[in-house]
């Protein structure tokens, strides 16, 4: 029975690497593939067994209470009208098994099937068509497809029908429809349709309400009329932009302080330098002129750090997260109220509470862009993640 072993969303103790590089296979995260199906060369999927019950992996991470039943593990072919399906024992241990990502397979199945994010109306259309295929005869796999689609299309049902409910009459609303934005204002609904007037058109429309997606605003303020409708793409040309440069990440090998690209998910450090003689002593690859990037392993890491850019400004120390795309003005921030007033920055509140009035949202902090001829002093400050600057001290001691 062919071993395989379901890839962890980060890898950090290096094994799944050495089973990679053993099996001869690429280690860029990207590159993972799963096992085709024998029979029609579509991907295949992971499912398990529970007593009686069958269940697809259609989702992209397996937690342990998932599956904590298990008895039985297969591949099945993500086609649908596809029967393949192969026992496999599934493994804890890379070495020598089928590595198995469930990150392609779901969003290679998502693509496939529209499972996920669909208005109700499309997973309707999906349920028809697999019933019919169940028609021919028992199929566990399509049933747990269809009881998975049943399920996604009653939730969506739920949402839809809990947002009509609180859209007021004569209220500015967005959705999308077949793909397709649109703004209009709502007039009324039913169980089974929308009316709205269309904007800026004035259409009047009958719309499914299975049919929509990405619906909202979520709060209508009782006391604010709507915000009027503007061109944003002008509003965003005009507009003084701010340019996030945020902080450098940095990683040191061999020596060497390399710009951080990012760590990938078997804790590879992919890094990236102008400096040829880093790139030299490291292996390093042309990339581009005096542009040289490398993948190395969390072992040759030395230290690693985030840089981040300060300017004071009236005797205080603040953060700088972007620049202005007119003048390069430094945009700050600070979580301190006083120096928010002196400075006259503006409250920057939370996203996640956007079903409540503005004024009553969680400030995160406060922000704004200060002219070049303000800032009094500029640094660089440095924030290991490791080794931790004690020990480092005290090695220089
Ligand atoms: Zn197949």
């Amino acid at each position: 029975m062919r071993k395989v072993y379901i890839l962890r969303d980060k890898e950090e103790d290096g094994s799944v690497l050495d089973a990679m590089e053993a099996q001869g296979l690429c280690t860029e995260e990207e590159d993972i593939e799963n096992p085709a199906c024998p029979v029609c060369g579509s991907p295949t999927m992971l499912a398990f067994t529970e007593g009686d019950e069958f269940q697809v992996v259609t989702w992209e991470s397996l937690e342990d209470d998932d599956c904590s039943e298990a008895d039985g593990w297969y591949l099945v072919c993500s086609s649908f009208t596809c029967e393949y399906e192969e026992p496999i024992e599934r493994t804890l241990s890379p070495m020598d098994a089928t590595l198995f990502d469930l990150h392609s397979s779901f969003w290679h199945f998502d693509e496939a099937s529209g499972i996920n994010g669909n208005p109700p109306d499309d997973l309707q259309e999906l349920i028809r068509y697999l019933e019919d295929l169940l028609k021919e005869g028992p199929n566990r796999k399509l049933e747990c497809f269809r009881d998975e689609a049943e399920w996604r299309r009653d939730r969506e049902w739920e949402r839809v029908r809990e947002w009509l409910n609180i859209v007021p009459a004569g209220r500015k609303v967005q959705f999308y429809l077949e793909g397709e934005p649109h703004t209009a204002t709502f007039l009324m609904a039913t169980d089974d349709q929308l009316l709205v007037v269309t904007r800026p058109q004035g259409e009047m429309l009958a719309i499914s309400t299975g049919s929509i997606t990405f619906y909202g605003p979520h709060f209508f303020d009782p006391n604010k009329p709507d915000p009027p409708d503007e061109d944003e793409a002008a509003k965003f040309r005009s507009g003084n932009l701010i340019l996030i440069t945020g902080w450098r990440e940095r990683a040191v090998i061999g020596g060497y302080h390399l710009s951080l690209v990012h760590v990938d998910r078997f804790d590879q450090y992919h890094v990236s330098t102008s400096d040829p003689e880093a790139a030299q002593a490291l292996g390093m690859k042309a990339r581009g002129e005096n542009h040289w990037e490398g993948c190395f392993r969390r072992s040759a890491v030395e230290a690693r750090y985030d840089e981040r850019r300060m300017v004071k400004v009236r005797g205080h120390w603040l953060q700088v997260w972007g620049v202005s795309n007119k003048d390069r003005d430094p945009a700050v921030k600070s979580e301190d109220p006083e120096v928010a007033a002196e400075l006259g920055l503006k409250p920057v509140r939370s996203w996640s509470e956007n079903d409540r009035p503005e004024e009553e949202r969680t400030i995160v902090h406060w922000s704004g862009v200060i002219p070049m001829d303000q800032i009094e002093e500029e640094k660089q400050v440095r924030t290991y993640h490791w080794p931790i600057p004690e020990l480092e001290m005290s090695d220089q001691g």
